[in-house]
């Protein structure tokens, strides 16, 4: 246990990781549908954050629904339906299919995949983004040319190379589904996040860059795919005088009050990216002379929208840390660090860090799982976990890094006593 004898004073009020920032518009546009009693999932507000969303992702369809989940799962089904044609009621469009999957992310990220009966195969990381590598895309593709379905994410908002991931999809016929929940408004190589996928996913969820409260869009370019998206996400409801249904529907559809908010959050934007950029720039330098570094990017090609800041101890600056499936242990040592002693320290002041996603392939649901690293399968290796010029590169990531306190609302002294409690870590 980090003990702070004293010497940090915490915290009144807690200093969160990512939490919402409200701005007032908000308030407006939830009025407007209360005054207009469009209480439900119609309204000016959806559209407007359909119109909106469609048009800073640069595709020219956005459909609303209840949140990125949702709309990933209606990735999976027209992607698994394209595919493999319509399932029989009650089967899965992906059913028994392998999907390649980001395997550092969220597991929303490849939830749906599982909800429509595929089973994810895990992609390693690249050491140089954090995201999907692509070298170990190309080895999965030759260990089973038969895949057809890639589900790629972006890292907390720093975009990896999506668009040679893309080109890889291309060469061996499969699709792309893009989860841009966390990368809303960064770019690569000028073109935004959420329009690399055949189809895409951006989220609104509470912790987001902006935030509904709830909420998501998926992101196409074809109107038939947008069409059907509406249809599913309202019951599936057949054009009939009564309620006529020939397909599997849901209950997916975005609330007009939810999507006031939303509509209120989209003109900041760019405010709270500028903002998440001054607080990653902020850690960059005040951490600077430690044996650490920041989440990295490609600075020639990666426009971030900087939504949480992460570092990673070096290698040789790590004390000894062990985690079970649910406890951490270390063993505190002078000069070295570790993520579960930089987190008791940041919780210790009042303040809010996490670990890195846990890779996929660790948990305990997907440990029958195939994960494929540069040099082919991570579960053939023995030591594969254990840092140190490992192959398994999430393992050693998350055994290495953490997310940093990356509020909207933090200020810059608030930052600077989190950089010293980090600081006095390594003393
Ligand atoms: C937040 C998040 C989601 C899920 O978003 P919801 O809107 O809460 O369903 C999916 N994928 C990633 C990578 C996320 O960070």
């Amino acid at each position: 246990m980090f003990i702070n004898k004293g010497q940090f004073k915490p915290f009144e009020k807690k200093v969160w990781l990512a939490s919402p920032t409200m701005h007032g518009e908000e308030l407006e546009f939830i009025k407007d549908a209360y005054y207009t009693n469009w209480m439900s999932t119609v309204g000016e507000n959806i559209n407007e954050v359909e119109r909106i969303a469609a048009q800073k992702a640069g595709v020219k369809y956005a459909v609303g629904l209840s949140c990125c989940t949702a709309a990933l799962h209606l990735c999976c089904k027209l992607a698994g339906e394209r595919l493999y044609g319509r399932p029989a009621i009650g089967h899965g469009s992906l059913e028994g299919k392998r999907v390649f999957c980001s395997d550092m992310t969220f597991d929303a990220t490849l939830n749906p995949v599982v909800y429509e009966g595929g089973i994810p195969v895990f992609i390693d990381t690249d050491r140089s983004s954090w995201n999907m590598d692509p070298v170990a895309l190309e080895k999965a593709f030759e260990m089973y040319p038969d895949v057809k379905l890639v589900v790629c994410a972006e890292l907390y908002g720093f975009p990896g190379d999506i668009k040679k991931i893309k080109k890889i999809c291309e060469e061996h016929g499969a699709l792309l589904i893009e989860d841009a929940a966390e990368a809303m408004g960064a770019t690569w190589e000028g073109k935004p996040c959420g329009s690399f996928g055949d189809y895409s996913a951006i989220s609104y969820n509470g912790n987001k860059i902006i935030t509904g409260s709830a909420g998501g869009c998926l992101l196409t370019n074809d109107i038939e795919v947008a069409n059907r998206v509406r249809k599913w996400s309202t019951q599936a409801r057949e054009a009939a005088p009564w309620y006529q249904h020939e397909e599997v529907g849901y209950n997916y559809r975005m609330s007009n009050v939810v999507a006031g908010v939303i509509r209120g959050q989209y003109p900041h934007l760019e405010e709270h990216i500028a903002q998440k950029k001054a607080i990653y720039e902020r850690y960059k330098e005040g951490l600077k002379d430690l044996p650490v570094s920041m989440n990295p990017y490609d600075e020639s090609k990666a426009v971030p929208n900087y939504w949480l800041s992460a570092m990673i101890i070096d290698e040789d600056a790590m004390c000894r840390q062990v985690r079970s499936d649910s406890q951490a242990m270390y063993i505190p040592e002078n000069g070295k660090g570790c993520p579960t002693e930089i987190l008791e320290a940041i919780s210790s002041i009042n303040a809010e860090g996490r670990p890195i996603w846990k890779p996929m392939h660790m948990q305990p649901m997907y440990r029958m799982h195939e994960v494929v690293g540069r040099n082919g399968s991570l579960r053939c290796r023995t030591n594969a976990y254990i840092s140190g010029g490992v192959e398994d590169v999430g393992a050693d990531i998350f055994q290495r890094g953490l997310c940093l306190p990356s509020d909207n609302k933090i200020t810059p002294e608030q930052q600077d006593r989190i950089i010293e409690v980090i600081r006095s870590c390594f003393s």
